[in-house]
């Protein structure tokens, strides 16, 4: 079991698999005001650097599941590297249904909201977790402008303009799941170009690597279209954003 290959290429140098820094991951962290022995899940947690600073900045402690081998290996190095390998634990798996089986004070999906059909469908798989009067966090882009057509939402790898809402209609819709928003942490462009830019000095290195791997193509095609694509589309059109929910 695991995620296609593309993005253990692309992303096999990141630490956060998303637009959020780190110095946004930690005021999220701040933010939420953890208290030491807080217990958090994480679904698609990714290379676990989420857990991993919270447990060492704020004595949380938390499970971790993800589908991909590599970034799940990468989280548990982390969490030795910061000392943190007794507070948190990586799974590598399907985090679709999964529910652990104590109530934890923070549920969080960040950037990999299709595990459960989207922003509704993973609410309702954490909130399945969650302690009563918990917090759910979810990640997830939404349009910082609204694509004049949909050639636009391609362009950003949507499949349609009805893939994201606007941030208002994004809010508007956790208040229409019975959920307050309770806090939250945008990400910028330069956040995004933290997230895409690192891909291709990583994509250029693989290639110089691996010239003859099947993939070589592949990769190569993309170093080639991804900076104007991104510069065009997503880095113009797209923001994204941590969102802290509690239920009404
Ligand atoms: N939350 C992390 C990772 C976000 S990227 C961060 O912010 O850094 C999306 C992650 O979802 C990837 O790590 C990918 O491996 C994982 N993923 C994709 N499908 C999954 C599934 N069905 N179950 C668990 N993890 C999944």
């Amino acid at each position: 079991m695991d995620i296609p290959r593309i993005f253990t290429i692309t992303e096999s140098a990141h630490r956060i698999h998303n637009p959020i820094t780190p110095d946004k991951l930690a005021t999220l962290g701040a933010a939420l005001r953890l208290t030491p022995g807080a217990s958090l899940l994480d679904l698609g947690s990714g290379s676990g650097e989420m857990l991993c600073t919270w447990a060492r900045d704020h004595g949380i402690t938390g499970t971790g599941v993800d589908m991909s081998q590599l970034f799940t290996e990468q989280a548990k190095r982390r969490a030795q590297e910061l000392g943190v390998a007794n507070q948190v634990k990586f799974i590598h798996g399907d985090a679709a249904g999964y529910v652990s089986e104590q109530g934890v004070d923070v549920a969080a999906c960040v950037g990999a909201t299709w595990i459960a059909g989207g922003v509704a469908g993973t609410i309702t798989l954490l909130a399945q977790s969650l302690r009563p009067g918990g917090i759910i966090l979810i990640g997830e882009p939404f349009w910082r402008q609204l694509p004049p057509m949909q050639e636009v939402a391609k362009g950003c790898l949507a499949h349609a303009i009805s893939d994201f809402l606007t941030l208002p209609e994004l809010v508007a819709s956790f208040g229409q799941l019975g959920y307050d928003l309770v806090e939250m942490v945008l990400a910028d462009q330069g956040g995004w170009d933290r997230y895409e830019a690192a891909k291709w000095l990583t994509m250029r290195r693989w290639l110089d690597a691996n010239p003859g791997d099947d993939f070589a193509p592949e990769v190569r095609a993309q170093l080639h279209s991804e900076p104007t694509r991104y510069t065009t589309y997503t880095r113009e059109y797209l923001g994204w954003g941590v969102f802290a929910l509690m239920l009404r």
